[in-house]
């Protein structure tokens, strides 16, 4: 073998540095390119998609896969922000065929949250809820910080906008957990994360917690250099202090948002800053002030665009004349910022608006103005509320033959004067004779008590509420009530029992059911067949609980009944019930029958005598949760319930919150097991 000479030797081993040198650094370039790419897009989105897109063909089979998995993640984020769907769509797809080719689940979890959130953009939440609670193991296992706070990220929003305060609150707090581990180049990710739990807290309307989170906010703000999140957190600073009832710290928020805005050239920002500070000095009583603000709001609202906020601004240019005594003035004000909203089609609350003019006239002393304008805000609510009854009803038209249809329409119309009856309890009673209102305005009381509640809330809380006012109360798909409508029931419960008026009631029950297989149901009849079920799941149930019973649609093919006054022996009945009306007689799709079951578990609320202090519904809902797990751990088509805890509670609780099974074999609660109907010929056989 020959031997290299010196030199040889010496310039071989520099060919070898230079070749792996190329190797070593074509990814940190690429890598490092993609970096600046996604921070360029924080501030011209449009520039950097131009140039991720010009990028693309310069990656080929040969580039690290690691390198165009940040590519493809990079290219969605871009898209999606550019509103770009259908493109975004495309790039999550391609992603996860190259994960799922590369063996990848960091890929395949990036994917798969962007793909949640582009569906729960489009208003498919629950849906997209699903996938992610279906990822949510991958995307533990993966242990990679990056996905993980996206994820956490994503699922903690999507909780948030159907309503599940707690759960966004942890899926929030443990995105921040991560966000904590990335490096310092994603602060902006960091940031991201503040602002979310503080939206949290703000909707939650637990102000101190979301005051402090304001102030971390502000520190990584600074560090980001992110004018318009800084901006957004001084706003919901000024919110949060308002609702503590320190004006003065609120106005000097909302100033720091206004110069924030003024350096920037964010004119909405400075618009909403400039409501903002109107508003409070509407509440102080400063109306001098609060005019000139008011105005200069209006000449910002116009230069953005933004015709809603015009109108609501112009509204308080109307409350600060009113206040000054100039009343005529005011009321031509405030009555042409309402049928300027009308005639514009400008999202304001004109309901809110009238129940506000009603309290000027009132503390002017103009009496019988008042009246008339609470009227007029009243039939304003009914008429809300009858347009919100005939969507329902026509939904259920377009979706159901005409005999089902007309089936259905009763039974609406049952549940509609039923939901009346839940409602008219003797504080509504009173409000209701006290405004003079007749009769057919008491359907409008609900929705009149949950614009009230909205219209309490600040001006930031706004567009937050709206979207949850969004979410009305029926399911399109069933005409069952949704699961906005049982948080409903249940913060009225809280009032209730707040009142002490729950003390000797007998207790309620809960019972959570999930279709078995659905997925095979989906396979077997198409998604479109797949609804059929649905559709006569929910008929089946209604025609088998009490009138007086609760029938939801808890998710996807979730359902929940709540059953008002129902004791154990009951409750069991209704298990029995139930999984006999869905799995004794086959359902019929198109020329199919299938036979479906369901899995259940279910309890009474208060559970086992706890207090709900204790042990609340979203305690016991987890509860429910996990016994109808073993439900389907056990073979499906059963439900469980329990009945009692048979230790303390402070031993129990958290055994059977994580572990029901664990909860059993210590002896800890006792346990009904009710089989569905093949299983008891089974059981025969
Ligand atoms: P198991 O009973 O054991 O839980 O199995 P499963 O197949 O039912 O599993 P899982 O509950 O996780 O699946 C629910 C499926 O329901 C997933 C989703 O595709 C489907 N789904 C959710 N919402 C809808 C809907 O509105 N219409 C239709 N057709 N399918 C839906
Ligand atoms: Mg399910
Ligand atoms: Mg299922």
């Amino acid at each position: 073998m020959a031997r290299l000479s010196p030199i040889a030797l010496v310039a071989a081993i520099f060919a070898l540095l230079m070749a792996w040198q190329g190797v070593v650094t074509a990814q940190p370039d690429s890598m490092e390119r993609i970096d600046a790419l996604q921070s360029l897009s924080e501030k011209d989105n449009t520039q950097a998609l131009n140039q991720l897109l010009a990028m693309g063909p310069t990656l080929g089979a040969a580039t690290p896969y690691t390198v165009r998995r940040q590519y493809l993640s990079a290219l969605m984020d871009i898209q999606t922000d550019a509103a770009k769907m259908d493109a975004a769509k495309v790039s999550v797809a391609d992603l996860l065929k190259l994960a799922q080719d590369n063996n990848d689940h960091v890929g395949v979890v990036l994917a798969t949250t962007k793909s949640a959130s582009i569906m729960a953009l489009s208003g498919q939440t629950d849906v997209a809820l699903a996938q992610l609670i279906a990822t949510e193991a991958m995307a533990l296992q993966t242990a990679d910080v990056q996905a993980l706070w996206r994820f956490y990220a994503v699922l903690g929003k999507e909780q948030l906008t159907v309503g599940r305060f707690e759960a966004a609150l942890q899926s929030t707090l443990k995105s921040l957990q991560y966000a904590r581990e990335l490096p310092r180049q994603a602060r902006t990710s960091y940031l991201r994360s503040i602002n979310l739990l503080c939206n949290v807290y703000m909707v939650m309307t637990n102000w101190d917690k979301a005051l402090q989170v304001i102030d971390q906010g502000l520190v990584v703000a600074d560090e980001v250099g992110s004018a318009k999140l800084k901006g957004t957190l001084y706003l919901n600073q000024g919110a949060a202090l308002g609702s503590l009832g320190r004006p003065k710290a609120s106005v000097e928020a909302y100033d720091k948002a206004l110069k924030i805005g003024r350096e920037s050239g964010l004119v909405g920002l400075q618009a909403t800053a400039l409501n903002n500070i109107s508003d409070s000095y509407l509440i102080s009583k400063n109306y001098p002030k609060a005019e000139v603000f008011a105005h200069q709001a209006m000449e910002k609202y116009k230069e953005a665009g933004e015709l809603g906020g015009l109108s609501t601004a112009q509204s308080n240019v109307g409350f600060a004349l009113m206040g000054q005594g100039k009343t005529r003035e005011g009321v031509a004000e405030v009555r042409a910022a309402i049928q300027f909203s009308q005639e514009s089609g400008a999202k304001t609350d004109q309901e809110s608006i009238l129940g506000e003019l009603g309290r000027m006239y009132e503390q002017a002393g103009m009496y019988r103005e008042a009246v008339s304008t609470i009227r007029e805000q009243q039939a304003l609510t009914a008429q809300l509320f009858r347009t919100d009854r005939e969507k329902s009803v026509a939904t259920l038209q377009a979706q159901f033959d005409a005999v089902q249809r007309q089936k259905q329409i009763e039974l609406l119309a049952r549940e509609n004067s039923l939901k009346d009856a839940e409602i008219s309890n003797q504080r509504l009673q009173n409000i209701v004779t006290l405004l003079g209102a007749v009769v057919t305005v008491m359907g409008g009381v609900f929705v009149f008590l949950l614009y009230r509640r909205v219209r309490k809330t600040n001006l930031k809380l706004r567009e937050a509420n709206q979207q949850l006012e969004f979410h009305s109360a029926r399911d399109p798909l069933t005409g069952l009530f949704n699961r906005r409508s049982f948080l409903d029931l249940m913060a009225r419960r809280v009032t209730d029992s707040n009142n002490g008026r729950r003390e000797d009631d007998s207790p309620d029950g809960l019972m959570i059911l999930d279709v078995d297989h659905f997925k095979n149901i989906n396979d077997t009849l198409g998604h479109a067949g797949g609804d059929v079920v649905l559709v006569e799941i929910a008929k089946r149930l209604r025609s088998t609980v009490r009138d007086t019973d609760m029938v939801m649609r808890w998710g996807g093919e979730e359902f929940l009944i709540y059953s008002a006054k129902a004791n154990a022996e009951h409750l069991k009945n209704l298990a029995q019930r139930v999984l006999k009306v869905i799995g004794e007689t086959p359902i019929a799709v198109a020329d199919k029958e299938m036979t479906i079951t369901v899995t259940g578990g279910f309890l009474s609320l208060p559970f086992s005598g706890l207090s709900e202090v204790d042990c609340n519904w979203e305690k016991a809902m987890q509860i429910a949760d996990m016994a109808l797990y073993l439900g389907k751990v056990n073979g499906r088509n059963r439900a469980y319930g329990l009945n009692r805890l048979l230790a303390p509670f402070e031993q129990v609780m958290p055994v059977l919150e994580r572990d029901i099974s664990a909860a059993l074999k210590a002896d800890m609660v006792e346990l009904v097991e009710v089989l569905g109907p093949m299983m008891r010929e089974e059981v025969a056989a």
